[in-house]
């Protein structure tokens, strides 16, 4: 091999501290809780200490005041240590809504505690059972009755609720007969977690095809301080979407950290695996699938600079992000079939973490958006074809 996975690049020295940080939790650290169904208690600490996940909390707040580009490198890292960032990306990104659309008093107030990790912000609810893609159809409802809102519905797939302390909360305020555009009449409010549970507020886990702990929420009258409300009452979905573009862009970071992670693997194996009396790399047949899988990484590597570079100079960045997140996901999926292939039967066996990667990388062509609704965006927005939903 003449070089690392990845490539150096501009970002050695963020790389180097976020390998030192992941080089503890290995690839038995990893099983362990994978097997246990655990959460990555540990590893989430030690990042959280070491200020990793207040990466774009600007620093009059408490955070590093770091761009999107470096944290997608912080992502991608811990993903291409062998780990999974998904059981903590939450806290870099959900702060977002706040800091965006949040009044001076509440970022005074929540910021600061999320940079140190004193309160977590690791959830979003937005999905709810029977609406699906279709967000503005969704039928939880917040209700003003004095200096309170009263929320009853429910929500499905919300991760990560039982580690968090806070919860950001899209629901209906106005009803969908009553305005003028769908979008409309939707707010976004932050749920103290301790507070509503057993009042208001339900969890149930779903067990899932990953570690990865996600949630049925319920809620039968739950009662929101109306100061809980971010933002202006009614705008809240396009608070929602305002964040997807950096969601999206971290995610994609993570999908390249799990590509080169497995090309990285599959390369190894493939030099030492003898067969027929020689390394089975040096078939055609296993060359050329990696060499592939290379290069769609690289390539989704260079759109998630693009999209992350955009976002940090303040640019327009949808049709990029969307376009990071297609690419690196499909690239991530590829390497890991690839990868499990290259490992023949051993993939399917959990030592080799192969297995662990590929049901993890999995998810990203379906959350936090699916292929299909990224190819319906470039349609519409980028090839300026008829609406399709
Ligand atoms: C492990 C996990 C964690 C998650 N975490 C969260 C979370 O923290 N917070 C949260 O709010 N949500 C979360 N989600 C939900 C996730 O965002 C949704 O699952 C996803 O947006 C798809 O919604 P759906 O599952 O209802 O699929 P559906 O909307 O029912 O879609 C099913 C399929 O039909 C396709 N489809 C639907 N409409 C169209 C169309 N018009 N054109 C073409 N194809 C279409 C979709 O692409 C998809 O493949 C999570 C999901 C999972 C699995």
């Amino acid at each position: 091999m003449t070089h690392d996975i990845p490539r150096p690049d501009a970002h050695q020295a963020l790389r180097e501290a976020l390998r030192d940080l992941c080089k503890p939790f290995d690839s038995a650290y990893w099983q362990a809780v994978d097997e246990a169904r655990g959460y990555p208690e540990a590893f989430v600490k030690a990042l959280t200490e070491a200020g990793w996940l207040a990466a774009m909390i600007p620093t009059e707040f408490g955070g590093s005041g770091l761009g999107l580009t470096e944290a997608s490198v912080i992502m991608e890292e811990i993903n291409l240590s062998g780990g999974n960032a998904g059981s903590c990306h939450g806290q870099m990104y959900n702060m977002g809504t706040l800091l965006r659309h949040g009044s001076a008093a509440q970022k005074a107030l929540y910021l600061p505690k999320i940079a140190s990790g004193e309160w977590r912000l690791q959830s979003m609810a937005v999905t709810e059972p029977s609406t699906g893609t279709d967000t503005t159809q969704l039928k939880t409802t917040a209700i003003r009755r004095g200096d309170r809102y009263v929320v009853n519905g429910q929500k499905v797939w919300i991760s990560r609720v039982q580690h968090s302390d806070w919860m950001i909360l899209l629901a209906r305020t106005t009803p969908l007969s009553q305005v003028a555009r769908k979008s409309e009449g939707m707010s976004v409010f932050i749920v103290d977690l301790q507070q509503a549970l057993g009042q208001g507020m339900s969890v149930k886990p779903i067990r899932n095809m990953v570690n990865h702990e996600t949630n049925e929420v319920f809620f039968d009258e739950l009662e929101i301080p109306a100061d809980n409300l971010i933002g202006q009452e009614g705008q809240g979905f396009r608070y929602i979407l305002d964040g997807l573009n950096a969601e999206r862009s971290l995610i994609a970071a993570e999908c390249i950290g799990d590509a080169y992670w497995f090309v990285d693997k599959a390369r190894r194996y493939a030099n030492e695996r003898q067969v027929f009396g020689r390394p089975i790399g040096q078939n055609q047949g296993i060359q050329f699938p990696l060499s592939e899988s290379y290069i769609e990484t690289e390539a989704a590597n260079l759109m998630r600079f693009r999209a992350c570079a955009l976002f940090d100079e303040g640019q327009p960045c949808g049709a990029e992000a969307n376009m990071a997140k297609y690419l690196a996901a499909k690239a991530s999926w590829e390497a890991a079939n690839v990868c499990l292939q290259t490992h023949g039967g051993f993939g399917f066996a959990a030592e080799y973490d192969v297995e662990r990667k590929f049901r993890e990388t999995r998810l990203y062509q379906v959350a936090p958006i699916s292929t299909n609704l990224i190819h319906a965006y470039m349609a519409e927005h980028v090839l300026g074809l008829p609406r399709s939903f």
